[in-house]
């Protein structure tokens, strides 16, 4: 019979006096350190829905799907808990200063369905008010008009966005009129109908 060696001994009295080195989990919740990398969470109070997290994730654990059935035009962003490695190329690609997701020390991901192994959050489309094509989601437009400041005057579809988010333009009113031609410059337009109201002759 092999003899323990003295270190062994030591360890288990230490483990007698003080308990076992384990902790009781799952009867006893486990807290990782504060510098653990456990999965990522989306903030939907400061992401703006630029995509530039989907763009660098290396595993493609981030993707999205815009539906714009009429009134509701949404972005819907999804992170598949699955197939994430916790890299955090998110959080510093994300342009909401690295804020719009994270990495949480959030370790428990086990389910019973993988199929139900990701989380959402949704984001307003701006849609081109002549052809119906998705611009960008509106708070990435109001993002981009916080960042330039007053340049913001130099592009009539960040200008109008801009406006239309604080209330202060009727959406009916400058829609109302749709000739294809130069009235309609005076609206939120994707970069193709702008070309095209900029370069008509009516
Ligand atoms: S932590 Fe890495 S793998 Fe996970 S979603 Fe972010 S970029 Fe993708
Ligand atoms: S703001 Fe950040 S979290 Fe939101 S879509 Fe852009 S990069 Fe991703």
């Amino acid at each position: 019979m092999k003899l323990p060696k003295a270190r062994e001994l030591v360890e288990a009295v230490k483990a007698l006096i003080v308990g076992p080195y384990t902790s009781k989990f799952p009867k006893k919740p486990h807290t990782p350190y504060p510098s653990f990398r456990g999965q990522p969470k989306y903030d939907p109070e400061k992401c703006v829905g630029c995509l530039a997290c989907e763009l660098v994730c290396p595993v493609e654990a981030i993707g999205h799907s815009d539906k714009t059935n009429g009134k509701e035009s949404k972005r819907i962003m999804y992170h598949y808990t699955d197939t994430c490695i916790f890299c955090g190329s998110c959080e510093q690609a994300c342009i909401a200063d690295n804020e719009g997701i994270k990495l949480s020390n959030d370790w428990e991901l086990a389910f019973f369905d993988r199929s139900q192994a990701f989380e959402t959050i949704e984001k307003e489309l701006q849609l081109c008010e002549l052809c119906g094509d998705v611009i960008a989601c509106k708070d990435h437009l109001n993002w981009i008009s916080e960042r330039i400041g007053e340049r913001t005057y130099s592009s009539p579809t960040l200008y109008y966005s801009r406006m239309a988010s604080l209330g202060v333009i009727d959406e009916n009113i400058i829609s109302a009129l749709r000739d294809h031609g130069r009235s309609d410059r005076i609206k939120i337009l994707c970069a193709r109908c702008r070309r095209d109201t900029t370069l008509t002759t009516r």
